[in-house]
């Protein structure tokens, strides 16, 4: 068997301690710090090998396997071994208001639970909210049977529809087991008390208005915008209800105890007393930063996202790569059901790896290809165990007994693993590739490699803003550092140019022409490419003509009128252009207004401000179907990607433009009212990156798991055309599928659950490959062990993706209200099953999860998700478009924005000064503050802000000698303003899109748009603060848990 492609350099040449340390001894144990984090003696070394010690008796091994089949083709059952059936939605009419459900606590039920064994109070934080005391409303969610997001798939998915969220809890008499171990938690000190002298839940429909300063506004003429406005009470509503006994216990509790309580509010809170996320990212930091995280023990929880540590893969994938919701999956469904934590994996398969860390290994088993299960087809990977002296195989995913063919043969050594164990990356691995066979590629011919299409509109507004010569110089040097094949000299690359308005116009830059030609195609409606040979060419071959092109193309539409546009025919043309190349490819379309031209895909101005708010909202983000519909399948079914640059000056329909790029892997960049001076760097950078990044394409991702459990729903710039293959034009470094998984049997702690992504592409350079991740998890029948095992940031990802899919579906109201409903209940269940029993006034909060409710609070103030007539409807669609494909850095940084002190940096020192908290109250007017957020970033001055590091700045002696607005930052000479540069630019490095820094001078109108990204504020287009929400669910639970 040829082995060329695989190289046993360092970490190989020496035996590991790896995956056999888990159950013999091998292996050292990974530093404390790994547990430092979650308060418990370290739980992996006990546990049994994922998959590997699956007692070959409990096998089916005598059930003969079902017909081979291939693992690409369509509507194949992903298991044989799973039954198919599973938990059917709930029955619950999924647009209906909660207002209207019966009243009917499942908490009740569990009323008489064991109280769980002596709590760990961890003292953290304690809260005074004197003014939250009043006679609140009843809440309309505590007392509602549990919402899902209704799903109800696009047609083309064909697949049927799959509740996203999570059915009610489990019927009355499902105990949860009792404890055996503490767990970590965030106590939170007194809290008030719910209400006492309730009447009853509020009759369906009526809606209570908002009071007091909290919660969302309302809008004129619409029923109440949130989910928690009318509970927010104000404080007229102030009453002596206050109950709960305090308890003297926690310091910084409430001042004065119950009689202060029932005062009028106070208006200043201590903002320190309530969970910190820069406090929670600085710990993590703190403990686990810089350190080494191997990967070897099952169920291990990764640092946070932003920490920064080092990856070594021991036979599970790395957290870049693949990232879970919880590390400790409940053993039943009706745990997972009870709790309401969603089980998920945030995959990005394709994720930027540190020069510092090992990068794939590439597998290559000749013609036989690789090696996998008969029956459900898993690759070859470290959970496969061998038996029979090595001639026999059991699969670790659906246990299947399997020959070792012969060529792949070895003997084992006396704790029964292959002799080879080390050499081989599929046996020792989390993650590493194959280079796929014939079988593997369309019509069973290798794939030539992929093509870049610059497709550009040259109508008026192009021209006349600078936008075509701008982007016609920078294609010029762009076009040298196209991505190639490591070690190639050239990039393999083919590139074509197409430029349009109303019509097309194509052009031949084959190499051996003096001049480019021009072909127009005038008839939009049946689309074809005029020309094969000479349209895609080799940069390097055809420099010369290109260069050419790219000068004449600004002079050849210099006197245009015409100012319509095509869309939809753009991108015909490329997806035709490509597949009589039979190639993959990306479409880099430049364009700038809302296609009116007489067309297939025209479209018109639909954008209604009259629908926020109301039922129909959620149109405004549904794509319009038809054409683009069947655009998406023609290009997911050729490879090709489209990558969308907007310069919009108005309104363009984002959620019908955006459709095509974001089913097929690509990018969608919105620069509105564009000038070149302004917003052409910022373009640029966008532009380079996208072309440099690093890319597959024509690809196909398959997630097989343990038996007992499956992948059930997929959210990412993805398209489907059946339940279970992931098919993406391409998938670049940036982009993240989650995939939510539901059980379908029950689990056992011994065997864990694992998961195995399988991702088939076409390189750069044309090769094909198989990229395989592989994770295993624990499982448990604790429901302490689950709680202790969640990822916030992970968990956040998930809601954002899930809520920001049920949105097309479903009123923004509902899906609202779901998320809170949703964060109520999965807290309330951590209380109710694994804290100790303590005074209902306490908040108490998993450790793992005490900053989850600051990143929900965030999530619902989004502009895609708050509802205001305020914000454009572009721009709603056009995040929730971005959203839709981030993985969990992004999120993260997303709905939790860094903002950095700038006036307190230390010149003569590397590091970035630690963030505070994303609060007005953390400004200070003599300060300086940068703030980012992944996608936007802003410098805050004070209005006190000291003029010599103005001048350092600015190179102007005070604030007032800085415009407005459009000021920028300029390079100058001296210690700060190298810092800032520095800081800038080692941040903007760590983001997946260029950001545009935009100075705001305090009380300047700007300063609205840097303050909307402080999250932990009442939101400026609705929502509430972080103390207020966290008010209004611990509320909720209390509800819940009486
Ligand atoms: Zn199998």
């Amino acid at each position: 068997m040829s082995q060329q492609g695989y190289v046993a350099t360092p970490p190989y040449s020496q035996a590991q301690a790896g995956m056999g340390g888990y159950s013999t001894g091998f292996g050292n144990p990974p530093p404390q710090s790994h547990y430092g984090a979650y308060g418990s003696p370290p739980q992996g070394y006990s546990a049994p090998p994922t998959g590997v010690l699956k007692p070959p008796a409990s096998s089916p091994s005598g059930m003969p396997p079902p017909p081979v089949s291939s693992q690409y083709g369509a509507n194949i059952q992903q298991n044989g071994a799973h039954p198919h059936s599973f938990a059917p939605p709930a029955a619950s009419a999924p647009s209906m208001s909660p207002y209207g459900q019966p009243p009917q606590s499942v908490y009740q039920s569990m009323a008489q639970a064991p109280p769980p064994t002596q709590q760990l109070t961890n003292q953290m934080s304690s809260m005074n909210i004197a003014g939250y005391g009043q006679r609140p409303m009843q809440s309309p969610l505590s007392s509602a049977a549990p919402q899902q997001f209704q799903t109800s798939p696009p047609p083309a998915m064909g697949h049927p529809p799959t509740a996203m969220g999570h059915p009610p809890l489990s019927p009355p008499g499902q105990q949860p087991p009792s404890l055996g171990s503490p767990p970590p938690m965030a106590t939170m000190g007194s809290m008030p008390a719910p209400p006492m002298g309730m009447t009853g839940p509020p009759g369906p429909g009526v809606h209570q208005p908002p009071l007091g300063p909290q919660g969302y506004q309302q809008q004129p003429g619409s029923p109440i915008a949130g989910p928690y406005g009318a509970q927010m009470a104000g404080p007229q509503m102030a009453g002596p209800q206050m109950a709960g006994p305090q308890t003297g216990a926690y310091p910084g509790g409430f001042p004065g105890g119950p009689s202060q309580m029932a005062g009028p509010p106070q208006k200043k809170l201590d903002p320190d007393s309530i969970p910190s996320t820069t406090q929670v990212i600085e710990d993590d930091q703190a403990k686990r930063g810089g350190q080494v995280y191997v990967t070897n023990i099952r169920g291990q929880v990764p640092p946070l996202v932003t920490t920064d540590f080092t990856v070594q893969d021991q036979g599970n994938a790395s957290p870049r790569f693949m990232r879970c919701t919880t590390y400790s999956f409940p053993c039943t469904a009706d745990l997972a059901k009870q709790c309401k934590v969603p089980l998920a994996a945030i995959i990005k398969p394709f994720a930027t790896v540190p020069k510092n860390e090992t990068p794939l290994y590439i597998v290559n088993h000749g013609e036989t290809g690789p090696i996998r299960c008969n029956r459900c087809k898993a690759y070859m990977c470290p959970y496969m165990q061998f038996i029979d002296g090595g001639r026999r195989y059991q699969c670790g995913f659906c246990s299947c007994i399997n020959e070792v063919p012969v060529q792949y043969f070895q003997h084992l050594d006396h704790m029964g693993r292959r002799m080879d164990l080390y050499e081989r990356p599929e046996l020792s691995l989390g993650s590493y590739e194959f280079i796929a066979t014939l079988d593997y590629c369309k019509n069973n011919k290798p794939p030539n490699p992929p093509a870049y299409i610059f497709m550009i509109d040259v109508s008026y507004n192009n021209i006349k803003s600078g936008l075509v010569k701008l982007i016609c110089e920078e294609l010029k040097t762009l076009l040298d550092r196209l991505p190639k094949e490591e070690g190639a000299e050239s990039s393999a690359i083919k590139v074509g140019f197409v430029t349009y308005n109303k019509i097309l116009h194509f052009y031949n830059v084959k190499s051996a022409l003096a001049q480019p030609q021009m072909m127009v195609v005038s008839d939009v409606a049946e689309m074809f490419v005029p020309l094969l040979d000479g349209f895609l060419v080799n940069f390097q071959e055809s420099q010369a003509v290109i260069n050419n092109l790219l000068d004449q193309i600004p002079d050849m539409f210099a006197d245009t009128n015409e100012s319509e546009t095509v869309f939809a025919p753009v991108m015909q043309a490329g997806v035709e252009a490509l597949k009589a190349a039979e190639c993959s490819g990306k479409l880099f379309i430049f364009h700038s207004s809302i296609p009116t031209a007489e067309a297939p895909g025209k479209l018109k101005n639909r954008d209604d401000k009259k629908l926020v708010g109301t039922e129909k909202e959620k149109t405004l983000f549904q794509p319009q179907r038809g054409v683009y519909e069947q655009l998406t399948k023609d290009c997911v079914a050729q490879g090709c990607c489209v990558d969308l640059f907007l310069f919009p000056n108005q309104y363009v329909d984002m959620a019908t433009m955006g459709d095509v790029p974001s089913h097929t892997g690509g990018s969608v960049y919105k620069y509105s009212n564009f000038q070149v001076e302004v917003n052409g760097q910022h373009f640029l950078s966008d532009l380079r990156r996208d072309v440099e990044k690093s890319i597959g394409f024509d690809a196909v991702m398959r997630v097989r798991t343990g038996t007992g459990f499956r992948a059930t729903d997929f959210f990412g710039a993805v398209h489907m055309s059946n339940t279970t293959d992931v098919e993406m034009a391409a998938v670049d470094c940036d982009k993240a599928v989650t995939v939510e998984f539901k059980h379908d049997d029950t689990l056992s702690e011994e065997s864990g659950a694992v998961m195995q992504c399988a991702l088939l592409y076409t390189t750069i350079g044309g090769q094909r490959r198989l990229r395989i991740h592989n994770l295993s998890l624990n499982c448990s029948s604790q429901l302490s062990e689950l709680y202790k095992s969640c990822e916030t940031d992970a968990l956040i990802n998930f809601f954002a993706k899930s809520a920001y899919r049920a949105m097309l579906n479903q009123p923004l109201k509902t899906v609202r209200d779901i998320l809170v409903n949703q964060t109520a209940h999965m807290l309330a269940c951590y209380r109710k099953n694994c804290a100790s029993p303590s005074a209902a006034s306490q908040l108490i909060l998993p450790d793992a999860m005490k900053v989850f409710p600051v990143y929900m609070n965030s999530l619902l103030k989004t502009p895609s998700l708050v509802g205001s007539t305020e914000l454009s409807t572009d721009d709603r669609a056009f995040h929730r478009l971005m959203v839709m494909a981030m993985g969990v850095e992004e999120t993260q940084v997303l709905l939790y924005p860094r903002l950095i002190p700038m006036h307190t940096m230390d010149v003569s020192s590397e590091s970035i000064p630690a963030p505070v908290r994303c609060s007005e109250e953390r400004l200070s007017e003599s300060g300086m503050f940068l703030l980012e957020n992944g996608l936007s970033m802003f410098l805050w001055l004070g209005q006190a802000c000291p003029p010599d590091l103005i001048q350092n700045l600015f190179n102007v002696p005070s604030l007032g000698h800085l415009t407005a607005e459009g000021t920028s930052l300029p390079v100058l000479d001296n210690a700060h303003s190298r810092k800032l540069h520095s800081i800038i630019s080692s941040i903007s490095q760590q983001r997946a899109t260029s950001m545009k820094l935009l100075i705001v001078k305090q009380k300047d109108r700007a300063e609205m748009l840097f303050r909307q990204h402080l999250v932990e504020d009442k939101g400026l287009h609705g929502g509430a603060s972080y103390m207020d929400f966290l008010c209004y669910v611990h509320r909720e639970i209390r509800q819940l848990l009486t």
